[in-house]
């Protein structure tokens, strides 16, 4: 029964999901005075961030790639 009302109560609704937001704060830190940014697209610019994976930084608006040499 809980089941059909919650049914009808979402009729023409979008089932709306929570996404989970980018985080920007985390890739800053402050350090004394100054403000340290992680690896930033070398294209985009600062305030785009690149994300890490399998070895590469990868930048998701222009599809710059870098990869981190192995040590
Ligand atoms: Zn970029």
């Amino acid at each position: 029964m809980a089941e059909e009302k919650m049914k009808k109560e979402n009729k023409g609704k979008k089932n709306k999901k929570n996404k989970p937001s980018s985080q920007k704060w985390k890739k800053y830190k402050i350090d004394g005075d100054k403000i340290v940014r992680e690896a930033c697209c070398t294209r985009c610019g600062p305030g785009v961030f690149l994300s890490k994976s399998q070895g590469r930084l990868y930048c998701g608006k222009c599809h710059y790639t870098e990869f981190i040499a192995k040590k």
